[in-house]
Formats: C-alpha cells, sequence, structure tokens
C-alpha cells in the first residue's frame, strides 16, 4: 500500500491518462471498465485494481485515502476523474449526498411503474444488484420487491 502513490505516478500516464475524455461540463469522463453502479475501475497490475476517482484522488494529491473515508463527486458523475469535482467524505456524507441528490432510493420512493419495472426484469432473471443501479435503489428493495412484503406497494402514487 506504501507503494501504491510511487505505482501511481508510474503508471498514470500510461493507463489511466489515455482514457479520460473530457466533456462539455468539464467532467474526466473514464472510457474503459465500470462496475454495475457506473465506477470507472482501473487494473494496475493483477491484483491492484482500483477505483479510477479514488486513483485520480490520490494521484493528484499525492496522498493515501484512510480508511473509513469516501472520495465523492461533486459533480454526481460517477465516472468521472476530474480531480476538482472530487471531495473527501465519511460514508455517513457519502449516504446524506447520495439521499439529497435523491440517489439512494428507499423502497416507498417507488412507483407502480418502478414496481412493474422491477417485477419484469426480476422475471427475465436480470440480477439484484443490476435491477438495483438502473432504478437507483437498494438490492435489500429489490428483494422486497420480490417476496412482496410491503403492502405499500399496492399503493397508488
Ligand atoms: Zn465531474
Amino acid at each position: 500500500m506504501t507503494n501504491l502513490l510511487s505505482f501511481l505516478k508510474s503508471n498514470w500516464d500510461t493507463k489511466v491518462k489515455p482514457f479520460i475524455k473530457l466533456d462539455d461540463n468539464e467532467c474526466w469522463r473514464w472510457q474503459r471498465g465500470k462496475n454495475v453502479y457506473g465506477y470507472g475501475r482501473v487494473c494496475l497490475t493483477r491484483t491492484n485494481v482500483l477505483y479510477t476517482h479514488i486513483a485520480s484522488y490520490m494521484y493528484h494529491h499525492e496522498t493515501l485515502i484512510p480508511p473509513g473515508i469516501c472520495v465523492l463527486h461533486k459533480c454526481d458523475v460517477r465516472d468521472c476523474l476530474n480531480p476538482d469535482h472530487l471531495f473527501l467524505g465519511t460514508k455517513t456524507d457519502n449516504a446524506n449526498d447520495k439521499t439529497s441528490k435523491g440517489r439512494a432510493r428507499g423502497v416507498q420512493s417507488l412507483n407502480t411503474a418502478d414496481l412493474t419495472e422491477i417485477r419484469r426484469l426480476l422475471a427475465q432473471g436480470v440480477t439484484h444488484t443490476e435491477i438495483a443501479a438502473k432504478l437507483r435503489t437498494s438490492i435489500a428493495t429489490i428483494s422486497r420487491v420480490r417476496n412482496d412484503k410491503c403492502n405499500y406497494y399496492t399503493k397508488s402514487r
């Protein structure tokens, strides 16, 4: 881990920089692999897979990220690496940030159309993780919809 910064420095120009594309909002969009939630990932070595926004923060600020601290996006663009769009926060900040931006939606925020869509995707065999990412809700919510334990699903909104 102590070598990670020097490792990033020596690999940035070949493994990260060529795959960044500037968009109209000055977001540095990652053009390669992403996880199911849309966060960029870069393989520096077989054992060093980093989230690109975290790698970018570490590279530009020349610092490691302490345990329990998250790198958050001001711009809310998950595959953005622009260090000016990134800031550090706690996991709680991250949760609050998501809630305030309306991203992590609880089950009660789902409307009838969402529920129909979730059930349709489940019937197609789409994974809970993919559905949660698509509808911007949690995996637990998808499970609850599948198990149909809550009668408020039937409320019309
Ligand atoms: Zn951005």
